[in-house]
């Protein structure tokens, strides 16, 4: 579970915790959440990644389900994005759940079985102005998990995306009350998610109930994306 400390990532953790499992959950500042194992890693890292697993593994054994859910905003208009603001984010969200992904799968083949989520977001399909760095590595993952469903279904191991819409986080609570105000009503349930919401779909998925499901993108949005 990666970007397990605060937020969405956190919530997801507790969940599955309460579910039962042996959750480790990946810091990459401060201190690893109380009551929970913590490995400190940054996901633009193949060295930190390499490590945490290694880490993990050697008090928790094989990763069995691997919840790719740490990421970042940079948000501004094409017109004025830097490229670094444009590499950096896509390098955080969408090569970091290369990173863990690869890493992941190396002990799930072994076992032959597995069940990796992908936290994408409602943006990667829906475009969302002054976000194309972040959408763009959103949708990315989308082709990312659709194309590891097919190349790791034959070994039992499931790749699913779930696409959150507004959240209430450290992430949305930055953007400016007349933004929040404005996406508030495109939603159709007319509120924001609670983490816990999120993190009922991943656990969903992770359990035995889901194992026929693979490349799928479940939306927990309030309606916003339709379901598309
Ligand atoms: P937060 O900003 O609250 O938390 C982000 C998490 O990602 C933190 O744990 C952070 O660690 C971690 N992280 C960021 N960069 C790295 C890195 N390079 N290496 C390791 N960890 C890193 O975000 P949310 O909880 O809101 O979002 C979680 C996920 O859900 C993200 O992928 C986000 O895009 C997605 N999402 C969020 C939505 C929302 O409305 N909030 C909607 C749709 C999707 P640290 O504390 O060290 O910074």
């Amino acid at each position: 579970m990666t970007g397990g400390n605060r937020g969405i990532g956190l919530a997801i953790a507790r969940e599955l915790q309460a579910a039962g499992d042996a959750v480790a959950v990946t810091y990459r500042s401060g201190e690893p959440p109380e009551g929970l194992f913590g490995v400190r890693c940054d996901v633009t890292s193949m060295e930190d990644v390499d490590a945490a697993f290694a880490k993990v593994e050697a008090e928790q054994g094989p990763v069995q389900v691997l919840v790719a859910n740490a990421g970042i905003t940079e948000d501004t208009l094409l017109a004025i994005m830097s490229e670094e603001q444009f590499t950096s984010v896509l390098d955080t969200n969408l090569t970091g759940a290369f990173r863990v992904a690869k890493r992941a799968v190396k002990g799930m083949m072994r076992k032959r079985g597995g069940r990796i989520v992908l936290v994408s977001s409602v943006v990667g399909l829906l475009g969302s102005a002054g976000q194309s760095n972040y959408a763009a590595s959103k949708a990315g993952m989308v082709g990312f998990a659709r194309s590891l469903a097919r190349e790791l279904g034959s070994r039992n191991i499931t790749v699913n995306v779930v696409a959150p819409g507004f959240v209430d986080t450290d992430m949305t609570a930055a953007l400016s009350e007349e933004r929040q105000n404005a996406i508030k009503q495109a939603i159709p349930l007319g509120r924001v998610a609670r983490p816990e919401e999120v993190a009922k779909t991943v656990r969903f998925l992770a359990s035995d109930d889901a194992a026929y499901i693979t490349g799928a993108v479940i939306p927990v949005d309030g309606g916003l994306g339709m379901g598309h």
